[in-house]
């Protein structure tokens, strides 16, 4: 299974449209964050994990012409608002998979009505297949994915794991038991948005004690604000197995 991060920074990106902040103006590529979003594939089969508004120019970085679906965690905007862009993929291929709580599916069906309506559809809206997420495993062709429960806020949140790798972003609460899912998982990203407190995402601190909990062999952090400090100082304070995920890295699992 390879896991591509298509972005990895936080609701408004990094840089901020107009910040002079020493982060927003760093000239290291890893300093630059899309919204957080990743590509999961394996055998031949290509799935992406939200669809916020810049998917269109993370398709065309990775190099992406064909997608099995769209998996969502939650409604907020940096997760949903570029699922019109599945177009050039439902041109292609046909109706496009999407996989998400029933209240998330609710929100894009008022964000998005022209993609779901019925009547007098407009020819170049795309066409999706919903598919609705309880908490407890689902079918993704051959593989069996396991949905973890957790809370943004008050906001509820699916978090992912895939055999051996979990997906965690938006997450400020996560229940002992739905812990239990990903003990020991290899690979386990989560978010972590800055150094101080937030009241619905883990900050660093945070972050690293529910690392401690879930027990990976390698974790990385994920919707990343400029908040958090430049990529190469910030990942010099880490645990010998936590890293930064930066927009472009790839993995192996
Ligand atoms: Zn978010």
């Amino acid at each position: 299974m390879k896991v591509t991060f298509l972005g990895t920074g936080t609701s408004q990106g990094i840089p901020i449209i107009g910040s002079k902040h020493p982060v927003c103006l760093s000239s290291n590529s890893k300093d630059k964050r899309l919204r957080v979003s990743v590509l999961v594939t394996w055998e031949h089969y290509k799935y992406v994990i939200d669809c916020g508004p810049d998917f269109r120019y993370q398709m065309l970085r990775a190099g992406c012409d064909r997608i099995d679906g769209v998996i969502f965690t939650h409604e907020h905007s940096d997760h949903v608002s570029g699922l019109d862009d599945i177009r050039p993929f439902y041109f292609r291929q046909g109706d496009i998979p999407i996989y998400a709580h029933k209240r998330v599916l609710k929100s894009l069906r008022k964000r998005f009505d022209y993609i779901f309506a019925t009547k007098n559809k407009y020819p170049g809206a795309p066409t999706v297949i919903t598919n609705r997420i309880k908490n407890k495993p689902f079918k993704l062709q051959n593989l069996e994915v396991v949905p973890v429960n957790g809370l943004h806020d008050k906001l509820q949140v699916f978090g992912f794991r895939f055999s051996d790798f979990a997906y965690l972003t938006d997450m400020k609460t996560v229940s002992d038991e739905e812990i239990k899912k990903i003990k020991n998982v290899k690979v386990l990203v989560v978010n972590a948005l800055r150094i101080d407190s937030h009241r619905s995402h883990f900050n660093l601190e945070e972050a690293l004690q529910f690392i401690d909990k879930v027990n990976p062999e390698t974790a990385y952090l994920t919707h990343i604000s400029h908040l958090l400090g430049f990529h190469e100082e910030v990942e010099k304070t880490l645990p010998e197995n936590v890293f930064l995920a930066y927009d472009g890295l790839e993995i192996t699992i």
